[in-house]
């Protein structure tokens, strides 16, 4: 691209100056350039226009009408809703806006308005609704313009839709001439792209004859050319971060002996088919003679561990020593008693430590232990290995990248095995940790039954007893949860501890607990050894049980104030039931329910896979919210979408790792790289060594 002419700050552009140069800053736009990838959220049909009684739900329209009514509503969790309802006399059509108050000075009664979006039927199935949608004051003068399809933009205050629609026109008008291909001329020829110039004219000034389904849905091939580029080269940048790591030298992992396959002929059940292919993968990995980085994703309960210690007893078969680092004591306990089993009869001295457990240093330093079992405390400044081989990290989301960096610096680029229950879409996995090789287990162990998840309101709290009575009678165990925030920890653990007194009275004939964090470790260590041996009947906890724990005959999962839960940790709690053979069932019971509680506890409610529960936590949340994409340092994606565009997401990848086959550090390509390097300015400089 020419640098200058588009880069030209959009105050300067004709008719734009200061006052509107401020208002296009406040949505992301300081230059041309930063226009032209402002694409319209939506498209204007003025061929066919339709009245209110036409439109169904499910239908992206543009409806016309009077205003007859508009609302100020404050929800309790202090968000503001404008509300306009508006006729054209064939019937009603509801819009909301949320947090965008200023809506209310620009919106009156009796105006003619515009509005411009996908229509569906509001919670009580009265009215066809529209949420956030653009919208635009109708001036009495007429239209003179002669374009049938009218881009509609987002819009700020202080800016009307025509205002907009102008600047954006003439930002494309006067940037047209100094748009340059930076794609390679082959790739654009084998995937048959439109050039970029005619991508960006297409999508802001469509001709007449365009497809006006194909532009609402930005499925347009000009779209997808333009949602290639950014992908792409999303793609090229992360890959050469990968490429910058394999050239760092690793150990070689080279198991002879039959340490593996006496662990494996031990274990009280045969491999997934899964766990099998993951091993194989992660074993040939560590043969390679660079660090390994890989990621390991299994939904809850597909059986990471059994695949780490494998990987563990490889390092330590070939003389190193192997770290399994968990978020919480409890896990780390939980751990190490489990491994300790898993391994009885092999010649491996394994050993805990965390901040309760922690005489015993001398032991890493010296060796005596190969395998070592911890939390956090494992990294500590005075914690020395004597060679340690491989780290594994479980539980990954607890994990910042720092900590996961500062354990490797523990050995000498050891191999790292990042294990972790939140399922992450591939796209994700591809851009959040598209650095890392990625291994799945995308398999349950034989036998599993789906969890009867169901929400149950507090008045009738009854039924609840009356199925932790029936539960417990028949030979099962009950986990009882309350949530734990930060801010107020003392009084969540007072709610807990209330629930506890309250379970105790009800079931004076029943063994009832109270496990939380604040507890020595040796307390919960005793708690959770009773309760695994069936000793504990009625579990009540803090969310310290969240990940990890597996107790097979504990059969009934209550969540209480389940609203106040994520829905990624309403999953992982979940699956501390189901484990064994017998059925088991989740309830929740919410107090208040906001909307987006309510489609939290929905989705919880209808699904069980892991991975469509991910994908209903990014429609909720946004993607950028979950996995830390935000946080990742990642560039910001302006047009794609990493749900929508999955599919384009996988042919950026490929194309992205073909081209770097091809041409290592892009020195044949100086106008993709030119563009790399903008892309990804500020965000990371390492890579541009390569
Ligand atoms: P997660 O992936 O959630 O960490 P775990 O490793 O804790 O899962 O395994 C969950 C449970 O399933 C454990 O009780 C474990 O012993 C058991 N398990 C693991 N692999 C298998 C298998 N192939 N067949 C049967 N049970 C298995
Ligand atoms: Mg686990």
């Amino acid at each position: 691209m020419n640098v200058q002419g588009l880069n030209l700050p959009i105050q300067y552009l004709k008719g734009v100056g200061p006052k509107k140069a401020n208002l296009l800053k406040k949505i992301g736009i300081e230059t041309v350039k930063e226009a032209l990838y402002y694409l319209p959220s939506q498209y204007e049909d003025r061929r066919n226009k339709k009245s209110i009684f036409e439109i169904k739900p499910g239908e992206i329209i543009t409806a016309e009408g009077s205003v007859v009514q508009i609302n100020e509503i404050r929800t309790k969790t202090n968000l503001s809703i404008i509300e306009a309802i508006i006729s054209d006399g064939t019937g009603f059509l509801k819009a909301k806006w949320f947090n965008q108050n200023y809506l209310k000075k620009i919106l009156k009664e009796k105006k003619k308005l515009k509005l411009f979006g996908k229509v569906q039927i509001d919670y009580r199935g009265n009215y066809l609704e529209i949420l956030n949608p653009e919208y635009e004051l109708v001036e009495q003068t007429l239209n003179s313009q002669t374009q049938e399809i009218v881009p509609i933009y987002r819009l700020t205050e202080g800016l009307s839709q025509k205002q907009m629609q102008s600047i954006m026109q003439t930002a494309v008008e006067f940037a047209i001439p100094h748009i340059e291909e930076h794609l390679p001329e082959n790739l654009i020829n084998k995937l048959k792209l439109p050039t970029l110039k005619e991508a960006i004219k297409f999508v802001h000034l469509p001709p007449n004859n365009a497809d006006i389904k194909l532009l609402n849905e930005k499925t347009s091939d000009f779209h997808k050319r333009i949602i290639f580029d950014e992908l792409f080269f999303l793609q090229l940048g992360i890959l050469l971060i990968k490429q910058n790591r394999i050239c760092e030298k690793g150990i070689s992992f080279n198991p002879e002996g039959d340490l593996l396959k006496k662990f494996l002929e031990n274990l009280p059940f045969k491999l997934t088919s899964a766990q099998q292919k993951v091993i194989n993968e992660i074993l040939e990995d560590m043969k390679k003679p660079i660090p390994m980085n890989r990621l390991l994703q299994g939904d809850v309960g597909s059986g990471k561990t059994v695949v780490a210690v494998a990987a563990m007893l490889a390092a330590i078969e070939c003389g190193y020593q192997a770290a399994l680092m968990a978020p919480t004591e409890i896990l780390a306990e939980q751990h190490y008693l489990n491994i300790s089993s898993l391994l009885k009869g092999l010649p491996i001295n394994t050993l805990i430590y965390t901040s309760s457990y922690n005489k015993h240093s001398n032991l890493i330093c010296s060796g005596a232990v190969n395998l070592i079992i911890g939390t956090h405390a494992l990294i500590q400044e005075d914690i020395h290995f004597k060679n340690l081989g491989i780290v594994v990290i479980d539980e990954q989301h607890r994990f910042g990248v720092i900590q996961r960096a500062m354990l490797k610096k523990k050995g000498l680029n050891p191999d790292t095995l990042v294990m972790t229950a939140t399922p992450i879409p591939r796209t994700m996995a591809l851009t959040v940790y598209g650095d890392l090789d990625y291994s799945i287990l995308d398999e349950l162990p034989a036998g599993r039954k789906p969890i009867l998840t169901k929400v149950i309101e507090p008045e009738n709290k009854k039924i609840i007893y009356k199925m932790i009575a029936e539960e417990v009678s028949s030979g099962g165990q009950v986990y009882v949860v309350y949530p734990l925030i930060e801010e107020s920890e003392a009084m969540d653990l007072k709610s807990a501890t209330q629930g506890y007194e309250g379970l105790k009275k009800l079931f004076p004939q029943y063994k009832v607990a109270l496990i939380h964090g604040k507890m020595s470790a040796k307390q919960r260590e005793e708690i959770m050894k009773e309760f695994r041996n069936g000793d504990i009947h009625i579990l009540v906890a803090t969310t310290v049980i969240e990940v990890g724990v597996d107790v097979p005959n504990a059969t009934l999962m209550i969540i209480i104030h389940a609203e106040r839960f994520g829905l990624a940790q309403l999953h992982q709690l979940r699956g501390r039931v189901g484990r064994g053979l017998r059925p088991s069932k989740c309830i929740l019971l919410p107090y208040k329910l906001t909307e987006e509680a309510k489609l939290r506890l929905r989705a919880i409610v209808n699904y069980s896979d892991g991975f469509k529960i991910a994908e209903e936590d990014m429609k909720i949340r946004g993607p950028g919210e979950l996995f830390g994409v935000k946080q990742s340092g990642m560039p910001d994606l302006k047009v794609a979408d990493l749900i929508k565009d999955q599919s384009l997401l996988e042919i950026a990848r490929n194309e992205a790792e073909q081209l770097l086959q091809e041409d290592k550090n892009l020195s044949l390509h100086p106008k993709t790289r030119a563009s790399l390097e903008n892309f990804w300015k500020g965000k990371t400089e390492i890579f541009m060594t390569a």
